[in-house]
């Protein structure tokens, strides 16, 4: 049992920590309470543009601080939940929250998108369309500056499936993207029939840049592969300079990691939404990011 620890790229190994049974129970019911009482709150990491560092768009990610374990890893309690039959109310909090924060960003100016991952549960449950129709109406946002993340995984599993929500998806007219594009590689034929726009290239690639010729390949490829197929490409885990370097010369144009910015609390600041900005305004931004 691993769950990814978020900010190290590492895996951590639960097995001494594992809940006894009785304690994953309880610690279900006080994700249930979490849920129900609006408890869980909502991180934004932004998506930059390469080379400029515009902010294009913000990731919202899940946060739980529970009473006495304190924070709980995303990749926990999501996987708790799916598991439970509580994330279609998680993710309905989520994202009325983080469209909630975008409507008030956008009238201080924000032009910057909002990105919400859905779980594969999510997006098979019969209602999902209807209910993002809905927080959309409600947020008074317009659907082209939503988008939503789907796993490789989650797609691959079920493609019949997935296809038919991700067409009215696309028809409500909100941007589709595969998220951790490469984790879960099962051959590239479904890339070229499934109605999305983006492909968000796993960490796991961008962290091999520069360490070996194969890895680089690889990231590469998918880049050539993005532009062949008009999607828009992102890289997440962008952590060093070189790495960002390298991705600008492969003609990677969007990108996302701790070098740019990890989650927080705070939305884009308004002057953080146009194109205009010099590289001296993206350097002082990234060191106000990093503080
Ligand atoms: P994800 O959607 O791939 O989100 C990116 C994860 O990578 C986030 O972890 C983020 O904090 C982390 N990250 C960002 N930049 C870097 C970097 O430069 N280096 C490294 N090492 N990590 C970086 P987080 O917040 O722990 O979330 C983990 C996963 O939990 C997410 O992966 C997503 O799959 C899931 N998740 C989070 N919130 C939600 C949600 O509201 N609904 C659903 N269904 N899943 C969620
Ligand atoms: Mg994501
Ligand atoms: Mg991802
Ligand atoms: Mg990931």
């Amino acid at each position: 049992y691993e769950v990814k620890r978020a900010g190290k790229g590492t895996w951590r190994h639960y097995d001494d920590a594992l809940p006894s049974p009785q304690d994953q129970s309880a610690l279900l019911t006080d994700l249930g309470l979490a849920i129900e009482h609006d408890d869980i709150t909502v991180h934004y990491q932004p998506l930059v543009s390469l080379p400029g560092r515009d902010w294009v768009a913000v990731e919202a990610l899940a946060r739980w601080t529970h009473s006495e374990r304190g924070a709980v890893p995303p990749a926990e309690f999501v996987h708790l939940a799916e598991r439970a039959g509580l994330i279609s109310d998680l993710g309905r909090r989520v994202l009325s929250r983080g469209l909630a924060d975008l409507a008030r960003w956008r009238t201080a100016g924000v032009t910057a998108g909002l990105q919400v991952n859905v779980s594969g549960t999510q997006l098979l449950a019969p209602n999902l369309v209807e209910e993002v129709a809905l927080a959309l109406e409600r947020a008074g946002v317009p659907p082209s500056a939503l988008t939503l993340e789907i796993t490789e995984t989650t797609l691959i599993q079920n493609v019949d499936r997935t296809r038919e929500a991700l067409d009215s998806l696309r028809a409500l007219g909100v941007r589709l993207s595969i998220d951790d594009f490469g984790a879960g590689y099962a051959g590239l034929g479904y890339l070229r029939d499934l109605p999305v726009d983006e492909l968000k290239i796993d960490r796991s690639y961008i962290a091999s840049l520069g360490h070996s010729h194969e890895g680089t390949s690889l990231v590469r490829t998918v880049v050539d592969l993005a532009h062949v197929l008009g999607l828009e490409i992102v890289a997440e885990g962008v952590e060093h300079e070189p790495q960002a370097r390298t991705l600008i010369e492969m003609g990677c144009t969007r990108a996302q990691g701790f070098l740019f910015g990890g989650p927080t609390a705070e939305g884009p600041p308004p002057e953080r939404g146009g194109e205009e900005h010099s590289a001296a305004d993206a350097g002082a931004q990234e060191e106000e990011a990093r503080a």
